[in-house]
Order: C-alpha cells, then sequence, then structure tokens
C-alpha cells in the first residue's frame, strides 16, 4: 500500500458546513488546515438539503460558496473517500493515519466531463439521492460535488471497458489500491456530523419496508430542484401525492429505542418541507402528527405559525402503527390527543421525522469521552462547549449533539478560535515539525 506523510496545524475530521467553516476560520488567519472526509465530495448533509428554515434561503447556495472558498484557499487541503484510522499523540502534536479508498482513476486528470459516465452501461440507485434516483457505476456523485471528479464503484462494475474507452484523458485505473497517510497535526477538530435512526427503528411504522414511507432527508431530494425526479412524486407509481403524513419523534425521545432525547431539527424540517410540499403541489393536504412542537429558535414560533396559516394541519396524536392498503396508500393507526379517539388514516405519502445520531464513534480511533447519547461530550459544557476530553482535539457541529445549521456554524467559529489559541499558546505550528519535543500540556484520555 502506498503510504505517505503529511503535515499540517489542524486536521478537521469530517468537510460538513461545521468542518468546512472551521478550516476556513482557521486558513483564513495562515494556519494550514487538511479536512479528511468520507464520502466522495465535501459539504455533507446541507449541501443535498432543498431549502432552509426557517428563512427558506436555497440550501446549495450557501453551501456551494463555502466549499468552492474552501477547495481553493491555499491553506486548505481536502483528502476525500478518506477517514482516520488511528490517532497517537506525537510530541505536542498527533500522528493519524488516514485511509483513503481509490476512485479507480487519476483525480488529477479527470476533468468531471461525465463522458464515462455516460458510457456507463449499468444502472444503480443512488445512495445521494435517497435510493430514489439512479446513478451509473462509474459517476459524478452530484452536480455541485467537489471536486468534481468521477468515482468508480469497483463493486458494481462490470470491467465493459466502456468508460475506459470514452474518457478523453485516459484518466481511468482499474487498478488502484487504497492508500494510508500519516499526517502530523497540531490540533484536531472532529466535526463528522449526522447520521437518520435507521428506518426500521420502530419496526411498527414499516420505514423500510413500505414503498411510500420516506424519511426527511429522502423528501429534501424530491424537493429539490435537481432532485430525482424533477418533482414532488411518490415513489410506488409516479403518482403526485394528494395527502402527505409527517409522524414526529418517529425515531427520537423514546427509551424504546434508546434514543431519548429530542433531535432538534425534525420539528422545523417538517414544517419547512410541508410549507415547500405546499408550495410545489397547490392541492396538496399536508398533516403533521406530533407531540408536541418544539419551535424555540430565532424566527421559529412564526415560521410555526406561518405553516398553521397557509393550511398545514397539525394532529396532536401518538401514531401506533403504519400499515398499507391495496393502492400502497400507508395506512396511519393512530389515538387522537384532543378527542381521545382511535382513528385510521390512509395517506398517499408518510415522512417519518427519524431521530438525529452521530454519523461516527470516535472511540475506536480516537478516545474522547462521549455522553450517554453517544455524541462527543465537551470537556466542560458551560466553559469550553468545543473542547473535548482530550488536550489539543476539539468537536464541532452535530458530532457534539444535534442543532441546526447556524447552531453548527458558530459552534465550528468556536472550535476553530479554541485551536487557533492552543497553537499559538502551545508554539505548536513550528513545533509539529520538531518530533522530539515534549507535550507540553497534560493530555487526558476518557
Ligand atoms: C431532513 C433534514 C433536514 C434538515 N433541514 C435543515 C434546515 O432546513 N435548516 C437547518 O438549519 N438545519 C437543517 N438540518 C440539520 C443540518 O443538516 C445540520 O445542522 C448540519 O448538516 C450539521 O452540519 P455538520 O457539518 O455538523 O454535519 P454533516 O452535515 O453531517 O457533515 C458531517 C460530514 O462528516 C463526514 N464524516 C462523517 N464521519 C466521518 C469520518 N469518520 N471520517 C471522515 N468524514 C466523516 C460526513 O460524510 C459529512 O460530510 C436538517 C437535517 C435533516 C436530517
Amino acid at each position: 500500500m502506498e503510504k505517505q506523510n503529511i503535515k499540517t496545524d489542524v486536521l478537521i475530521i469530517g468537510g460538513g458546513i461545521a468542518g468546512l467553516q472551521a478550516a476556513l476560520d482557521l486558513g483564513d488567519q495562515g494556519f494550514s488546515v487538511l479536512i479528511v472526509e468520507k464520502e466522495a465530495s465535501i459539504g455533507g448533509r446541507m449541501i443535498n438539503l432543498s431549502k432552509v428554515f426557517p428563512t427558506l434561503d436555497c440550501s446549495s447556495c450557501i453551501c456551494t460558496p463555502k466549499m468552492a472558498a474552501a477547495a481553493h484557499h491555499d491553506k486548505i487541503s481536502i483528502m476525500t473517500l478518506a477517514q482516520p484510522t488511528n490517532v497517537e499523540h506525537q510530541g505536542a502534536g498527533f500522528a493519524v493515519t488516514v485511509r483513503e479508498q481509490p476512485r479507480y482513476l487519476n483525480a488529477e486528470d479527470c476533468t468531471g466531463c461525465r463522458l464515462c459516465e455516460y458510457a456507463c452501461p449499468v444502472d444503480l440507485v443512488h445512495e445521494v439521492e435517497g435510493n430514489l434516483g439512479a446513478r451509473k457505476a462509474i459517476y459524478v456523485p452530484f452536480n455541485n460535488a467537489i471536486p468534481q471528479v468521477a468515482l468508480l464503484d469497483m463493486d458494481n462494475c462490470i470491467m465493459c471497458g466502456a468508460c475506459e474507452k470514452a474518457c478523453p484523458t485516459h484518466c481511468i485505473d482499474y487498478l488502484q489500491e487504497p492508500r494510508e497517510h500519516t499526517i502530523e497535526a497540531g490540533a484536531i477538530i472532529v466535526a463528522t456530523g449526522l447520521d437518520l435512526a435507521p428506518m426500521d427503528v420502530k419496526a411498527e411504522y414499516g420505514g423500510g419496508k413500505l414503498v411510500n414511507v420516506l424519511h426527511g432527508l429522502q423528501v429534501e431530494r424530491l424537493l429539490a430542484p435537481h432532485g430525482p425526479y424533477g418533482r414532488v412524486l411518490r415513489p410506488s407509481d409516479g403518482k403526485v401525492p394528494d395527502t402527505v403524513a409527517y409522524i414526529q419523534c418517529a425515531g427520537s425521545r423514546d427509551h424504546s429505542i434508546g434514543i431519548p432525547y429530542c433531535s432538534r431539527v425534525c420539528c422545523m424540517y417538517a414544517i419547512k418541507q410541508a410549507m415547500l410540499l405546499s408550495g410545489a403541489l397547490p392541492l396538496v393536504e399536508v398533516f403533521i402528527y406530533y407531540m408536541d412542537i418544539r419551535a424555540f429558535g430565532k424566527g421559529f414560533e412564526e415560521f410555526y405559525q406561518n405553516a398553521k396559516a397557509m393550511g398545514i394541519e397539525f394532529i396532536k396524536a401518538k401514531v401506533a402503527q403504519i400499515t398499507e392498503d391495496e393502492h400502497r396508500n400507508p395506512v396511519l393507526r393512530y389515538e387522537d390527543q384532543v378527542t381521545g379517539r382511535v382513528e385510521e388514516r390512509a395517506h398517499d405519502l408518510v415522512v417519518l421525522s427519524q431521530g438525529v445520531v452521530p454519523a461516527w464513534d470516535p472511540r475506536a480511533v480516537l478516545p474522547v469521552e462521549v455522553g450517554g447519547d453517544g455524541f462527543i461530550a465537551a470537556a466542560n459544557e458551560n466553559v469550553a462547549p468545543c473542547r473535548t476530553s482530550i488536550t489539543g482535539v476539539f468537536a464541532a457541529g452535530v458530532a457534539t449533539g444535534p442543532k441546526d445549521i447556524p447552531d453548527s456554524i458558530v459552534q465550528a467559529g468556536a472550535a476553530a478560535a479554541e485551536a487557533a489559541a492552543y497553537l499559538r499558546g502551545n508554539d505548536k505550528v513550528e513545533s509539529i515539525t520538531t518530533a522530539d519535543r515534549p507535550a507540553q500540556r497534560p493530555v487526558e484520555v476518557g
């Protein structure tokens, strides 16, 4: 396996909005930054959202310039398809082993022209489109992906050679191997973000089994102007939905599934999507089944009231079960908490507001303390919420707990400031090149 040594002031794990913001803040102060991102593009969840609450601004119009700014910044380097596999203390900094998966092409030579993609005969479900759209075995991950470079899904490649013949720069390399890098970094920021709780976490809701029961990220793609169908259709038969139901707290605030905490964004993204659906489909009826609405942020209450004024129906109810009728319409069985009656109602499409869970458990690689919810714990929540239990390791964004984009950006800025102060206080910018220099601060391990 090819090995490479890289020195950087700060290593950022995760290239979502939090990682990008921290990188830009540090890069602008003159620190060298390396972002290590496990996916083929930076941008995290935000780049694939349609619009953002409560302003309804276009999400990719805000995220793309930050991605481009990071990619073109002379102090920021980006490594995609890469994840840390080991972290050790080295002097006052860290030696981090990072494994980079092959793209099976020379990224420097790929122009992102997509001729390989057009030539590829293999059709597969597209993960970026929430498995609703299709992609080829060789593909550029999405239109505004950064880097604009293709990757070959070797597990599904039939080795027909069509991409190689079509590539004008002859950059396909079927024999590429994973690469291992040793990153010498003065500080680390963990910004690994979120996943959604598995769709089958509450088996009684039929998630993952019933074709017209989706999760919120899939609906973000349906609502995006360049989404999988180009319009809002339900997956089973392409019907434009007449009624859509949101089930709140479908995989959160529930001890029985091990996710007792509030995911903090579901109320607002359900309301946002309901409003966007009403705009996209003027005849649609949208129902939000909820326990209580948590509209705690700036402008959130007004957003909620606007949704009610638009005719979105909020039903205070506990949904017990979702089944399917003969037309593949999901059928809800629920207790209306106002009337006390048990009701049944069919909808064309149901959206489960799944709980937010950490995308990465760092402990096998980096023994930072995590809380009972699995998110990275702050060394002292009230004094330094971005510091972790390991000196020199900071955390930002949803890696420390569910939060929205503005809060993730604010925390990323704070983590960058903390990391900068740490590096300066430690005289670390130069010291990382001096391997035998002793650690200047006590290192705490969780
Ligand atoms: C359906 C839905 C709709 C939403 N709508 C809104 C909205 O309208 N407005 C709003 O403010 N918020 C919204 N949010 C919340 C928003 O998505 C988050 O606040 C935001 O994405 C957090 O950014 P982040 O960088 O912390 O995490 P992420 O966006 O998750 O980015 C983390 C990055 O780290 C990478 N990563 C993970 N593990 C590793 C690893 N081991 N090694 C390397 N890289 C790794 C991931 O691939 C990803 O690129 C929504 C969330 C959902 C689920």
